[in-house]
This record gives structure tokens, sequence and C-alpha cells, in this order.
């Protein structure tokens, strides 16, 4: 969490809903953004927190606002294909070609920065990540503020991403001029981050657009080798520090319903020998097996459901803000679709505490 002083304002949370009523809260979103405030908004993925992106001093008090670390760039948020190319310096056909097919959605392009962004925005790298997102009322805001709003996800730096405008809204009450609530996120986890290159697509971390659906547009799709490996250092710098940590640590279990209801049978067992208080995210399955009494229990969905547990990932993990665990066992789906980056979240989550039963 946060350390550094930070001076409390008033946070004005407003509902929209796509509907003629958003107009004048739109406006004075895309104002406050203008001026150099402080804009939560909701997008397809997670909450954003978003400041103007030209302006160095507003993207620098996203940084104050997080908690997070200065060498981890920002993404620009941006309503379509002429605004991105106003911040690259160069735009490959293939980047052309990936903006066609996916946007507006969650896919986040890595392109050279043309020298209108600042370094604030791209943690002094000279590339900068661009992203078109589908959410309606996003794109209403955007269109509003009519400047790039940088928009990286709207928690404190380490914590689990939010969802909902609640969820927003504990980390960033106080710290940011107004929340837009526009509903609970439809993915859940963040956007799929690629390096376009000239005839090769590099995922630097995965998300709702796969490997496979970009290998459909190109042959030539690799994938990071540090989200691989695990080790080195990663192309996204953000994907180097601990991440999505919900309040205690994390174990992973994943399989059969009877193998991860056994697994986490056992290492209740054992976690409650030395005292230690139990909580579960599981799905309703393996809550249905579980015989053990009097765990705090968050269920996200049907077993193997992989889009079910992205949406509700991180409300699960925020769960255990409040439920008494001082340890959380979890169930997790396999990898393949929108499951390779519910793992990879999860993996993160769990300090790689994550085992296939
Ligand atoms: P968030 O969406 O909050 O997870 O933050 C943005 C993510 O995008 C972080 O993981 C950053 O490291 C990554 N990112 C932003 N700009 C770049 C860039 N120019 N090159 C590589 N990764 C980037
Ligand atoms: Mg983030």
């Amino acid at each position: 969490t946060c350390a550094l002083p930070i001076s409390m304002k008033e946070t004005k949370i407003r509902s929209i809903d796509g509907t003629e009523k958003d107009i004048p809260v739109l406006k004075e979103a895309g104002q406050i953004i203008r001026a150099g405030g402080l804009v939560v908004f909701p997008t397809e993925t997670v909450y954003g927190i978003g400041a103007n992106g030209l302006d160095a001093d507003a993207c620098r008090s996203i940084y104050t606002a997080k908690g997070r670390p200065s060498d981890n760039p920002l993404i620009l948020t941006v309503p379509g294909k002429e605004e991105a190319k106003a911040a690259a310096s160069y735009v490959p056909a293939l980047a052309e070609k990936l903006m066609d097919i996916f946007w507006p959605g969650p896919l986040t392009l890595v392109l050279p920065r043309k020298a209108v962004v600042p370094d604030a925005a791209t943690g002094g790298l000279d590339t900068v990540a661009l992203r078109c997102p589908a959410h309606a009322g996003c794109r209403a805001f955007l269109r509003a503020a009519a400047v790039p709003v940088a928009g990286p996800s709207a928690n404190l730096s380490g914590r689990p991403s939010p969802t909902t405008a609640a969820e927003a809204a504990r980390d960033m009450g106080g710290r940011v001029d107004m929340i837009l609530d526009g509903g609970a996120c439809d993915v859940g986890v963040e956007s799929t981050i690629v390096e376009v290159l000239e005839d090769e697509v590099v995922i630097l971390r995965p998300g709702a657009v796969t490997e496979e659906m970009l290998a459909a547009v190109t042959p030539r799709v690799t994938v990071d080798k540090t989200l691989i490996t695990g080790t080195g250092v990663p192309k996204a710098p953000g994907m180097k520090y601990r991440h999505y940590a919900p309040n205690a640590p994390m174990q992973v279990f994943v399989g059969r319903t009877e193998a991860v209801a056994a697994a986490i049978e056992r290492e209740t067992l054992r976690l409650r020998k030395g005292g230690g208080r139990v909580g579960y995210l599981v799905s309703t399955e393996t809550a249905d097996l579980l015989q053990t009494a009097d765990a705090p229990t968050f269920v996200w969905g049907r077993h193997g459901d992989k889009k079910e547990l992205a949406r509700n990932l991180y409300t699960g993990l925020l769960f255990f803000d409040t439920a008494p665990a001082d340890y959380i066992l979890a169930e997790g789906v396999a990898a393949g679709d929108i499951g390779t980056a519910v793992m990879n979240r999860m993996k993160k989550a769990a300090a790689g505490a994550v085992v296939d039963v």
C-alpha cells in the first residue's frame, strides 16, 4: 500500500448508464481531466484511474494516488485508431490490422511514442502503450475528455484491480476527484498487452485477446519469455512487481473438483493445527464437496467456467479484505482461452503457489 503523503480530495461518485442523463456528468468528468484532475472510469476489463495523458503533472498524480513505482508506465486510453496514431511515431501495418480487428476491445498495443507523450506516461520508455476500450460509458467519457487518458487500473499498487465502482472507491476514495460508476466490468481481468514489431507480435501480458486469436491474424506470435519462466526482466515493467495480492497468503489448486476439494481439506487441517484461519475461493461444485465447516467462502461460479472466474476473480480476492482469514485456499482453472490470463494473475496473487492436483 501507499506510504506517500497524500492530500485528501472530495471524491464525487456519479452513475452513468448510457442514456442522455450522462451528458452533464461526462462533461464535468472531461473538464476535470483537462484541468489536470483524476477520474476513475469503467472499462470492459477493470476500472481505470484516468488523467490527461499529455500532461506530465497529471500523469505523475496517478503515481501518487496509486503509490505506483515510477518506472511502471501507464496505458494511454483512446477512443479510436486516429487518436492512437496521434500518440505513436510509427504504426506498422500489422498494428493497424490488429486495431481494425480487435478495437474497440481488451487489447493494448505497445508502439514507438511520439514526443507529445510525456516521460511521466511511459515511465521514461521510448514506447507508449495504447488501448481503445469497448465499454460504451468509457467511450463517451473519452470523447468528453478530448485528450488521451492515461488509465492504469484504479487500485493501490500491488492490490487486486477493482471491477466495480465500490471496489475502486475503497482504494481511491479521497484520492481522485470523481468516480464514474458504469456497473460491473464484463471481462474482469486487465487487457492483453502486445508489443507490435514489423511482422511479429509479442505478448507481454495475457488477457481476453488470446494467443490463438492473435495467431489467426499473424503467423508470428510469441510470448515474452519471462511470462513463461517467471525469471528475467519482463518487457512490461509492471509484470515484475508483486501484484493483485489479497490480504492473506494464497494457495491455488487446479484439477477435478474431487481432487481440488481433497487438497483443500488437507491444507485446511494442516493450517488449522497451526492455529490459522482459512478462507476459500472456490467453484460451486467444489464448495458442495467441502466438508470443513466455518470457513469464509467466496463462490466464484461453476467449475471450469473460465469467463466467470475471470469476471469474479478480483471481487473474490477483495472478499478477504473483510472476511477473517489468515490463509486463502483457492481453486484455479486450466490454461487456454481466458484461463491463461486468469492463472497469470492468480499465480502472482499467490506468489507462485499454484499446484495441479
Ligand atoms: P495496468 O493496466 O494497471 O496493469 O498498468 C499498465 C501495464 O502496462 C503495466 O503492466 C505496464 O508495465 C504496461 N505498460 C505500459 N506501457 C508500456 C510500455 N511502453 N511497454 C511495455 N509495457 C507497458
Ligand atoms: Mg494494474
